[in-house]
């Protein structure tokens, strides 16, 4: 699957604003965008936007901050869209719902990256079977507990003590014996971790 593989220093400084996809080093003086917030290129300056742009810049930020490629994104819009409620808050609320979003949101894991590559090699579990798919979506009453084995159990350990993050309303954390959480409800509008205008993103989509 195609992915940036570049820096992805360069994505947070085309979008203007942090997106914290390096992990701990993202809250450190070392942030490339901290030092330096200008659009990446030579003679690339930050420009007045057309409204087009505008559109697309919401929607490549949700993107890269979650790790979706375009594909996966329509398909999340699409179901989004087919839903009862507000479809911006339904596609937020999904994209929440990533498994590997939740694993980097308890501190589990630094980044959404490395979050995914700790569910892809199978350190997860859910409801107590194995899910190595980092787009699972968790349901309310879901428990996500790190596998029982050292290895997988260092690892989260390490993550945890390096860094407190902080636990969303909708998820409870234990640390005590193998780290767990318990997902206690759906994520609403409230309880998204990124700025966003996702009417605009809407808008964009539903041309
Ligand atoms: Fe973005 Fe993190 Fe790089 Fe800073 S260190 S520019 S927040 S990815």
């Amino acid at each position: 699957m195609a992915r940036t593989t570049g820096s992805v220093c360069r994505l947070c400084r085309r979008e203007g604003m942090k997106l914290f996809l390096k992990g701990t080093r993202c809250d450190t003086p070392k942030c490339a965008f901290e030092r330096r917030d200008s659009v990446p290129g030579m003679h690339m300056r930050r420009g007045k936007l057309t409204d087009y742009g505008v559109h697309l810049r919401e929607k490549q930020k949700v993107k890269h901050y979650y790790g979706v490629l375009e594909r996966q994104f329509r398909t999340y819009f699409a179901r989004a869209e087919r839903g009862k409620g507000n479809t911006g808050e339904s596609l937020m609320s999904l994209l929440e719902r990533r498994l590997d979003n939740i694993v980097h949101r308890v501190g589990f894991a630094a980044s959404r990256a490395a979050a995914r590559q700790m569910v892809l090699h199978g350190h997860i579990t859910v409801n107590g079977r194995r899910v190595d798919v980092p787009s699972y979506l968790v349901k309310a009453g879901d428990l996500i507990r790190v596998k029982n084995r050292t290895k997988s159990l260092q690892l989260v350990h390490t993550t945890l003590t390096s860094s407190r993050r902080e636990v969303p309303d909708f998820l409870s954390r234990s640390e005590a014996g193998v780290p767990e959480v318990r997902v206690d409800r759906l994520p609403a509008a409230d309880d998204v971790s990124i700025p966003v205008q996702a009417n605009l993103i809407i808008e964009l989509c539903s041309k």
